[in-house]
């Protein structure tokens, strides 16, 4: 992964935890001067086209601080790069996207949480373990390549964070999450689950 400290203004409304991610409009390299999305008359975003079109990927807000103008992005180098991936390994300062969001629905409070994900959730997850309550319980099962992969993560103490390794095996191709994810215990009892990525709170039930 590679993390990338982006500048820019107006950044106040990015910072939320309801939204957690934005569209990164990537400009094609070859143009000496970006051209931006603009808004059209229906109020949608309009996309330049032919040579002068951004490449447009989502990306996790991992940091940011409106007040400096920054905000922090991990990219995940994928070994098949498209523009995203392609964009994170030859980055260099100066380089500018556009941002546009924040979008998707966010943290929720709930009494008990469990989150799921590959290294390009990782982002997603180690933001919002930073700022559940901090008597929140629950667990991170996050994939990722090998052990060197793993990141140290700021979690609550009641928060089991654990980590699954496909040890070369290409991502998506195993059933590690799955697996990990039908051997979870449920609480048994009236319980509000926040379950991520999903959209809303659960409220268990009681077995049988
Ligand atoms: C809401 C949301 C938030 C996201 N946040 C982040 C983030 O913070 N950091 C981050 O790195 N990614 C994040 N992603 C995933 C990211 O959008 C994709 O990985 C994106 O496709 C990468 O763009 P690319 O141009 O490098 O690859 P693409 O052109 O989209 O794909 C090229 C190749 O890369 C590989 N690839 C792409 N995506 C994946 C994947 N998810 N898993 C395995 N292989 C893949 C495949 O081999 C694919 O053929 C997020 C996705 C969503 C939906």
């Amino acid at each position: 992964m590679r993390r990338m400290t982006f500048r820019g203004e107006g950044l106040a409304r990015f910072d939320t935890l309801a939204a957690l991610h934005v569209r990164l409009f990537i400009p094609p390299a070859v143009l000496a001067e970006p051209v931006w999305p603009m808004l059209g008359r229906d109020g949608l975003l309009k996309l330049p086209s032919g040579d002068e079109r951004p490449a447009v990927r989502k990306y996790t807000i991992r940091t940011i601080d409106p007040t400096a103008g920054t905000v922090q992005i991990d990219f995940m180098l994928h070994n098949v790069a498209g523009p995203g991936s392609m964009f994170a390994v030859r980055a260099k300062p100066g380089d500018r996207v556009g941002l546009a969001g924040p979008g998707g629905r966010g943290l929720r409070t709930a009494d008990c949480y469990a989150f799921l994900g590959d290294e390009t959730a990782v982002p997603a997850v180690a933001r919002m373990l930073e700022n559940l309550p901090s008597n929140a319980r629950g667990i991170a099962v996050l994939e990722v390549d090998n052990v060197g992969e793993e990141q140290g993560l700021i979690a609550r103490p009641g928060i089991h964070v654990r980590w699954l390794h496909r040890n070369g095996a290409e991502a998506g191709t195993t059933t590690l999450l799955q697996d990990a994810f039908s051997t979870l215990i449920w609480p048994d009892h009236d319980v509000q689950l926040y379950l991520w990525p999903g959209w809303n709170t659960l409220r268990s039930r009681p077995f049988g």
